[in-house]
């Protein structure tokens, strides 16, 4: 039986990780939860689990919490709040598995501190690894524990790697779909408006996710993500454009063999791969390869795509570079979703912030979040100049 906390139980992976959990009862158990401020969903998911812990964002939402869990004569569930309440969730003794799917560096306390605590993690968080993969790498290696990748690409690279061995590979491949202006011409990003960058053409995504596809700074965070995993350096890390997303990703060996996942697009099966990892165990997410009709692939436009080749700047530095890429992402896709900015300004800052970023590698989650705090204010000087410079 793998005893499980849930970091993020009310957002998308939180809830695919719990039809796993309905699905295999006699494998799985819920044990602890942290949720954001969806006290609803909370509430019903203390109901149906029973978790002997259930953290959530605010100290007054704790407090609705518990008064409704009293009056519908639910017991035994601790209800605690804020960063401190999700490190005890992800930290509980009872607990042997955590799944880390909190979105931002709000998941990056609670997610280092399991892994201290020597629990095998399934990674959902993308930040965990861009802003701190270092440090969370390195303990995970000294605690001998699994890093367990949920995000589709690096699920598919886990799996391929075990056909060979670390030292025998020469390059993964992280597949992309190309966003939605794969096939715009360069002269036209200038005028593209948010109603546009948000009409993905195969995805229904939250918005900064979204936009991060547009500029391909998503399969940025994705390499440097794959850096950090498998111990590479960049110039190993290569995407390649891959409109159908049917092939996850792949990993190619000294000997010239490459090897690919292919599977459903349902983040049901990454998840329940790092559930019972190291086995397979038999699921209904079955793939028809006679549905396969076409495999195209090209390479990315880094020239259209300034993002990708920033990543990969930030990718080869680490430490405070890979911070403040996240977080300078994060303030000018909001400014540009805001109207502040145009959709090239968003690389144009990045690039901004990345100049006057110093070269460090911070040794603590407390730096990393001081580095993630001066990053967003250098960020968001840069977004006012640009808007300055516009009005004028
Ligand atoms: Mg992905």
């Amino acid at each position: 039986m793998r005893r499980i906390a849930i970091l993020g139980s009310t957002g998308s992976i939180g809830h695919s990780t719990l039809k796993i959990c309905e699905a295999y009862p006699d494998r799985f158990a819920v044990v602890t939860m942290a949720a954001g401020s969806n006290v609803e969903t909370a509430f019903e998911q203390c109901r149906r689990w029973k978790p002997k812990v259930m953290s959530v964002a605010r100290e007054e939402d704790a407090a609705t919490l518990r008064a409704r869990l009293e009056k519908a004569g639910v017991g035994g569930v601790k209800v605690l709040h804020g960063p401190a309440g999700t490190v005890e969730v992800s930290t509980h003794p009872d607990v042997d598995f955590v799944v880390s799917a909190i979105v931002g560096v709000a998941g990056l306390e609670a997610t280092y501190e399991a892994v201290k605590a020597g629990k095998a993690i399934g990674l959902a968080n993308k930040e965990c690894l861009v802003a701190a993969g270092e440090m969370i790498t390195a303990e995970a290696r000294k605690q001998g524990k699994p890093l367990l990748p949920i995000d589709s690409e690096h699920n598919a690279v886990h799996q391929c790697m075990r056909g060979g061995r670390m030292e025998e590979v020469t390059a993964v491949w992280l597949t992309a779909s190309g966003g939605s202006f794969r096939n715009t011409p360069k002269a036209e990003f200038d005028s593209i408006t948010v109603e546009q960058a948000l009409n993905h053409p195969t995805w229904k995504m939250g918005k900064r996710i979204t936009i991060d596809s547009a500029t391909l700074m998503n399969k940025g965070f994705e390499v440097i993500e794959a850096c950090r995993l498998f111990n590479l350096p960049a110039s190993k890390v290569k995407v390649i454009v891959h409109p159908q997303s049917t092939i996850h990703s792949m990993v190619e060996f000294n000997d010239g063999s490459i090897l690919a996942q292919l599977s459903v697009t349902d983040m049901r099966l990454p998840i329940l791969y790092a559930l019972t990892y190291p086995e397979r165990i038999e699921s209904d997410l079955k793939f028809n390869v006679l549905d396969l009709k076409q495999l195209d692939f090209q390479a990315p436009d880094l020239d259209k795509f300034p993002c990708l080749r920033l990543a990969y700047e930030a990718a080869e530095a680490g430490g405070a570079k890979s911070i403040a890429l996240n977080a300078a992402d994060e303030v000018a896709v909001a400014a540009f979703l805001s109207g502040e900015i145009g959709f090239s300004d968003i690389p144009a800052t990045i690039s901004a912030v990345l100049k006057v970023t110093p070269d460090v590698h911070p040794e603590s989650i407390k730096k990393v979040l001081e580095c993630d705090a001066e990053a967003r204010r250098a960020a968001a000087e840069v977004v006012a100049h640009r808007r300055g410079v516009e009005a004028r």
